[in-house]
């Protein structure tokens, strides 16, 4: 087994005959009034959901928490999660169709261990960040990976980890929204796991780069604009990620700066992880690859790691109040430009 962290949590990678299943663990919870570590070191002191889950905090109003219910599931509760997507409700669990353009995809929600500990409402917004986040990576990322267009969503109270991805499934712990009412782009991170469709580490530099991208993606496709993320969740700065293993931000910095409308330096990076070019050991022409043809071509990754330690991206704070801008997108509008570039 090897362990990882990631993000606000520590994840361990089980490897499996055929597939290699991604575990995300928190090692501590989130917090909603101060910016949240997203890439501590990589420990392997992981916790099960359950112990974490019942030292969570249960601090927000608005989503109802406190008491399960036994609210049925309401199909005319998801028939608006996503403009267009045909909604059906079949056997407890929900299935959402819709065409983007020209790609057919489903969600499947699987409640059939769900015991109601995550409430319909958070439910509807998981879905509804489905429909805003997934398309998006995959229309981005899909002829680099083949990923599925069919993903399952199972919500289940079952005494393992907090969030796990493999293939086309994605694990939710019960609990876990229930003390963490507003960590939905928890799953924004597990989506972007199907999106790598199996990441082999013995062609990344530093196997922390599969939690890497995936927290890349949580802040770039976090849903409504990072409304929920970036008030729990946060990009640290180079004082905590010191170093490009454990950088999320280096990432968005070398996106942000040096991606435009010819050129994705993360599609370049996504498919050098991802299609096995080069052994772990031959990284410093992987990154030469990953830079060609954009303004950092010729330039070793030591130096661009200057040029990022030297730029104020790496030391603003990328905390934002629910609605608001933090100093970080204030500078720098990540999202807005992304989205621009239609990716
Ligand atoms: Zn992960």
């Amino acid at each position: 087994m090897i362990l990882h962290k990631i993000g606000a949590a520590c994840f361990s990678l089980v490897l499996l005959a055929s597939c290699s299943k991604v575990t995300d663990t928190p090692t501590d919870t989130q917090n909603t009034t101060v910016p949240q570590t997203t890439s501590a070191a990589e420990t392997s002191d992981a916790t099960t959901a359950s112990s974490a889950v019942s030292s969570a905090a249960s601090t927000e109003s608005g989503i109802q928490t406190d008491t399960p219910t036994n609210t049925e599931i309401d199909p005319d509760l998801f028939s608006n999660a996503s403009d267009g997507a045909d909604v059906t409700v079949s056997d407890g669990n929900i299935y959402e169709q819709k065409t983007i353009n020209g790609q057919n995809y489903s969600l499947t929600i699987d409640l059939t261990k769900w015991e109601h500990n995550t409430n319909t409402e958070q439910i509807k917004i998981l879905s509804q960040l489905f429909w805003q986040c997934y398309p998006r990576m995959y229309e981005r990322f899909h002829d680099l990976s083949n990923p599925p267009t069919d993903v399952i969503l199972a919500i289940e109270n079952e005494s393992y980890e907090v969030a796990e991805a493999y293939d086309n499934h994605i694990h939710l712990h019960d609990m876990w929204l229930r003390g963490n009412t507003e960590d939905f782009d928890c799953i924004t991170h597990e989506l972007a796991h199907i999106i790598q469709a199996d990441w082999n580490d013995e062609y990344l530099e530093y196997s922390s780069y599969i939690e890497r991208f995936a927290d890349l993606c949580r802040y770039e496709y976090a849903m409504n604009d990072g409304f929920y993320n970036d008030a729990n969740w946060t990009l640290q700065t180079i004082y905590e990620e010191d170093d490009r293993s454990e950088s999320v931000r280096f990432l968005v910095w070398l996106d942000h700066v040096y991606s435009d409308a010819n050129t994705d330096i993360i599609r370049n990076y996504f498919n050098v992880c991802r299609n096995m070019m080069f052994t772990s050991d031959q990284w410093d022409k992987a990154w030469e690859q990953i830079f060609a043809g954009t303004q950092l071509s010729g330039k070793t990754i030591d130096e661009v790691w200057d040029m990022f330690a030297d730029s104020d991206f790496a030391y603003c704070s990328s905390y934002g109040n629910y609605g608001g801008t933090s100093e970080l997108l204030g500078k720098y509008p990540v999202r807005e430009k992304l989205k621009s570039l239609n990716r």
